[in-house]
């Protein structure tokens, strides 16, 4: 519980916090992943057992963290949360097991950055709640035997390719989490609207909605700027008009597309004739990492046919010259 302090502090994070549903019911959209957990939680409940784990993979911003939360709610458990990168050591991970209750939801973000070491002592935490590492060293080296409570791992990762094998299939569950519609991102908007108190026309939650790259956080964060632009031109309803031309002044086009996705398209097709690329030459080309371009852009222009991928790398499509304004080069 946070004090007062704390809270006054922390109130964008408290913001950030309030934001995010609670409930199955709360959470807008990932219609057949949440029917799937639903009953998979409440055959774990009727059997009083642990959910089984659970993979969540899709690119950042859909909801994975928040569904993560959401499944610890419903399970009326506990929800431990850490990230891949941040366990580097065996005694990390044997901090974070040992403090979990029977039940309890360990969430690990970014669960494909997990150092190898550690992911090689989560096979036996997950499979058979139990861990054995070597304390010591040289003729003093000897295994210690850790009895886990049975536990849920929520692991969540941008691309589900990047997870090793036996990693992988050691989660019953394995859900991909999809864009979401205009109409999902319209009812989240006009939700998060009433969280922090500002009036939205439908249209204006609409015009938003089209902009927000089918992203929950994108639409959030596009709500908070559109906000202010409201507050300083004295507009006391976001409607379809100045969200336009906030979004038009914030470069985020009438498909989403933000600078970086325009100069990736622009950059393919003035340098390269539009493809095929590799994700390397990507990357370089836009001093951007690769990792980056492959979870964040990449899937977007893919989803809106903006961007094709073929064996030999990625191409541009017609559609792309099109919305660039670009002539689509004859004969090709
Ligand atoms: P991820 O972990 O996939 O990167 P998050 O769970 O952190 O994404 O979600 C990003 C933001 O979007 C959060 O602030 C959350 O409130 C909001 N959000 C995500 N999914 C939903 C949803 N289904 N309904 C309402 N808000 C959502």
């Amino acid at each position: 519980k946070l004090t007062d302090d704390q809270f006054l502090n922390d109130q964008e994070a408290a913001v950030e916090k309030s934001l995010r549903p609670q409930t199955l019911q709360q959470y807008i959209g990932q219609d057949r992943v949440k029917n799937e957990l639903r009953v998979y939680i409440k055959a774990a409940l009727d059997r009083q057992e642990a959910l089984d784990h659970v993979l969540l993979y899709g690119p950042p911003g859909l909801g994975k963290t928040t569904l993560a939360l959401v499944i610890a709610h419903e399970l009326n458990v506990n929800l431990r949360s850490t990230t891949g990168p941040s366990i580097e050591k065996a005694g990390d991970l044997v901090a974070i097991l040992s403090e979990l209750q029977a039940g309890d939801v360990l969430f690990i973000d970014e669960i494909h950055r997990l150092p190898k070491s550690i992911e090689e002592i989560l096979y036996s935490a997950m499979e058979d709640f139990y861990i054995d590492i070597i304390v010591g060293q040289g003729s003093d080296a000897h295994a210690v035997h850790y009895p886990l409570p049975p536990f849920t791992l929520i692991g969540a990762t941008t691309r589900a390719g990047q997870l090793s094998a036996p990693l992988r299939s050691r989660f019953g569950i394995v859900e991909h989490m999809n864009f979401y519609t205009e109409a999902e991102l319209t009812t989240i908007i006009q939700r998060s609207a009433q969280v922090l108190a500002v009036v939205v026309s439908d249209e204006g939650a609409h015009e938003l909605a089209r902009r927000s790259r089918g992203t929950p956080r994108v639409a959030n964060r596009l709500l908070k700027r559109v906000r202010d632009f409201a507050q300083v031109e004295n507009q006391e309803q976001i409607d379809q008009k100045l969200a336009a031309s906030s979004l038009d002044q914030l470069q985020v086009d009438d498909h989403g597309l933000d600078q970086t996705d325009r100069k990736l398209l622009t950059m393919m097709i003035e340098l390269y004739q539009g493809g095929p690329l590799g994700l390397k030459t990507m990357a370089v080309n836009l001093g951007e990492e690769q990792e980056t371009i492959e979870a964040v852009n990449e899937p977007y222009l893919l989803q809106q046919g903006f961007l094709k991928r073929t064996p030999r790398g990625r191409v541009v499509t017609p559609k792309a010259y099109e919305h660039l304004g670009i002539p689509f080069p004859k004969g090709e």
